[in-house]
């Protein structure tokens, strides 16, 4: 919920992420209240879709580029942490939403879909065709085990949900890469 303190390591692997995204609200809420500024904070939940860049080294971006050469999917860990991940134009749709609306936020954006990386990589596999498999990797540190957004308030508050399952998704923007990968 977006009662959520973000309890994060300030020194981790990942700590400039996830600092900058609380330091980012911090300070918009610091210029609301001090010079009234309009603002909107949404926190976004493992977007993807066309135009990812191939080699962002995100999840979705590996898995579809790896399946594509015909690879093997590289599971950092044992697969069994899970992530929610939102199609972009319900994403953006979200965001206009909260945009119109007379809420500063911070609001919760994603999709609450929860799915584990084996499954992930179990569904884009079987979506492109690619029979190399998987393989794991070591897990890197600070790695979250699960995300799963509640998004009762954007329900409430915006009207809004997302659409677009990832089943879906997925099949546009593996459409996407097979058109910029050239394969
Ligand atoms: N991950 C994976 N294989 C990859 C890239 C990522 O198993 O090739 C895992 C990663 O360890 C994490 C999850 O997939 O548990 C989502 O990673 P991503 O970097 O896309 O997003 P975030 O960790 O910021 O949610």
């Amino acid at each position: 919920t977006e009662e959520y303190w973000g309890n994060v390591n300030p020194i981790g692997l990942r700590s400039m992420y996830d600092e900058a995204k609380r330091f980012s609200e911090a300070l918009t809420f610091a210029y609301h209240r001090r010079h009234g500024v309009a603002i909107r904070v949404v926190r976004i939940f493992n977007t993807y879709g066309p135009r990812m860049q191939p080699d962002d080294g995100r999840v979705v971006s590996n898995f579809i580029t790896q399946a594509l050469r015909g690879e093997a999917l590289t599971i950092y860990g044992d697969g069994s942490q899970t992530r929610s991940f939102c199609y972009v134009e319900d994403e953006v749709r979200g965001f206009l939403a909260l945009l119109d609306s007379g809420q500063s936020g911070p609001i919760n954006i994603g999709n609450p879909g929860e799915f584990t990386m084996l499954e992930l990589a179990d569904l884009v596999n079987e979506l492109t065709g690619n029979t190399a498999g998987i393989v794991f990797e070591p897990l890197p540190s600070d790695d979250p085990k699960q995300r799963k957004p509640d998004i009762s308030l954007a329900e409430d508050l915006l009207g809004w949900s997302p659409v677009i399952d990832l089943r879906t998704g997925l099949e546009r923007t593996i459409a996407s890469f097979v058109a910029v990968l050239g394969v």
